[in-house]
């Protein structure tokens, strides 16, 4: 950690004010709890770029120990336990599927919804049993749950045997606290309440070689009222197009097949650049010029989805043309009190420009129902934009408040059977849409990237079209990772069953 962001860290045990090499010399357990007061500062400062190293002192950490990750949430924090995953492998540690015979356990956790978090608490609860019996075994929690103030406050009264809690910010920080967590006797808590700087060369272990998520930008400055997220992940940051434009060439020469960009808000990837204009639009436009077949990007924010993105997606190819775009209301009044900063109209006009140069692009989106003071009319709304749109999906929420957010504060008065009644008449309309926009795909010929074998059934392999429609079909193991032509035989509520018509043709 250099000198700045030890001032910035919220509080600061007396420890701290040791210097780096004092501190291990004295082993003093580091103490750096998040404030989720200084998580709401959005500072000026420019952001650094900085390059991952492992310490010489640290090489060969992990020889003779194993770790395991468990993940909960979005593909952020799966891609964030690919960077862990790569960080253990090169300290020497190797992975295991399992609790039991791991020496390095860490929750990666989500903090969007109190349920995710109730999760981890009781996964806390029954792995207790386990380092009881094993004292040598180091638990760590990780990820959005670590920077709410309030988690930590709990974790340090009820969990007092998790060794370490570290944050979002610094996870390139893991050798530095592995090596704090077998020094010291106390638990390990460094969060840094401030947003840290872009970090390249983090090490990854991805989760398969067909498909790869690849991180745009960090962070989230819309601060919806509801949402947990920008206290999480701090404020907005970029990386640089050369390093994405790279780490892309360089997964389509390992002959990855689909690149995921990543962000809490992609839309807004490039504001932060002070020496260029550059933004979402330019970096696909150079994007889709590597020889990779496919291209997609989450998550949007419909306020920062512009012209110039809109122009670029219009070129086809390897762009794929579903757009998951979270809508959360039809209402402009509870899109206001949302702070979502666009409005019902705002949000129809750019679904008219996206299928104007897009005629079959899929929209997906997100919904909330039961936001405070949200009416019947209001709801009604929400049903009537979903139909306007013509969404293929939805996922859909009930609306429960997130402490520390100015929602929270909002009086939460839509009872809970009316929240629940309403969820359940989106859900009809979700699914019934749904269901109308597969059956059209019955007789028709479409692409699909075979993943591997169908959950539940190993004689069929699974894998999905451009359009993220799920489809199974019967065909020899070795299209596994390609892109193969299939006939849709039959529709069923969400998924579709076809049958191979053109093995292992690559198609782009
Ligand atoms: S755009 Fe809104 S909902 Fe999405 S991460 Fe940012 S604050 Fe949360």
């Amino acid at each position: 950690m250099n000198e700045k962001q030890r001032q910035e860290s919220s509080q600061v045990n007396p420890a701290d004010k040791k210097s780096e090499k004092d501190y291990s010399q004295y082993f003093q357990a580091v103490y750096m709890p998040p404030s989720l007061k200084d998580a709401k500062k959005r500072g000026k400062e420019e952001v650094k770029y900085d390059d991952f190293g492992i310490p010489e002192e640290f090489r060969g950490m992990g020889q003779g120990r194993k770790f395991y990750i468990r993940t909960y949430g979005c593909q952020m924090n799966e891609h964030d336990t690919e960077v862990m995953a790569g960080i253990f492998m090169a300290l020497g540690y190797e992975p295991t599927d399992g609790v039991e015979d791991a020496d390095v356990i860490l929750l990666n956790t989500c903090a969007i919804r109190e349920n995710a978090e109730n999760k981890v608490f009781g996964e806390l609860g029954h792995l207790k049993t386990l380092k009881k019996g094993r004292p040598d075994l180091l638990l760590g929690v990780c990820g959005c749950m670590s920077q709410e103030e309030s988690v930590v406050n709990r974790i340090l009264k009820v969990h007092p045997f998790v060794d370490m809690i570290f944050g979002t910010h610094n996870i390139h920080r893991l050798p530095n606290i592995l090596n704090e967590a077998y020094l010291s006797k106390e638990m390990v808590v460094e969060v840094w309440s401030k947003e840290g700087d872009v970090i390249e060369n983090l090490p990854k272990v991805r989760k398969g070689d067909i498909k790869a998520w690849v991180n745009i930008m960090y962070g989230c400055d819309k601060f919806c009222t509801y949402c947990i997220v920008p206290y999480t992940r701090g404020k907005e940051r970029s990386r640089r197009p050369e390093d994405i434009i790279q780490e892309v060439r360089h997964l389509a020469a390992q002959g990855y097949k689909e690149i995921t960009l990543l962000g809490q808000n992609v839309n807004a990837y490039g504001k932060d650049f002070e020496d260029m204009t550059y933004g979402l639009g330019d970096l696909m436009d150079e994007i889709r010029k590597i020889d990779i077949p496919r291209i997609r990007f989450t998550t949007s924010h419909p306020r920062d989805f512009d012209d110039r993105l809109i122009e670029v997606l219009a070129k086809g190819g390897n762009l794929l043309d579903h757009i998951h775009l979270p809508v959360q209301s039809g209402s402009s009044e509870v899109l206001k009190l949302m702070a979502r900063k666009y409005s019902r109209e705002h949000y129809l006009e750019l679904v008219r420009k996206i299928k104007e140069v897009m005629p079959n692009a899929s929209l997906t989106t997100d919904i909330i129902v039961g936001f405070p003071n949200e009416t019947d009319e209001q709801f009604e709304e929400t049903l009537s934009l979903y139909r306007e749109v013509g969404f293929d999906s939805a996922y859909t929420f009930i609306y429960s408040p997130r402490e520390g957010t100015p929602a929270a504060k909002m009086q939460d008065n839509v009872p809970m059977e009316v929240k629940k009644e309403r969820l359940q008449r989106l859900n009809k309309l979700v699914n019934d849409t749904s269901a109308q926009k597969l059956k059209e795909y019955e007789g028709k010929v479409v692409e699909v990237l075979v993943e591997g074998e169908s959950k539940n059934n190993p004689d069929v392999l699974a894998g999905y079209t451009e359009k993220s429609k799920l489809v199974n079909f019967r065909a020899p193991k070795s299209v596994i990772g390609k892109i193969v032509k299939v006939k849709i035989k039959k529709a069923k509520t969400w998924t579709l069953d076809g049958e191979m018509v053109e093995e292992a043709v690559e198609v782009k």
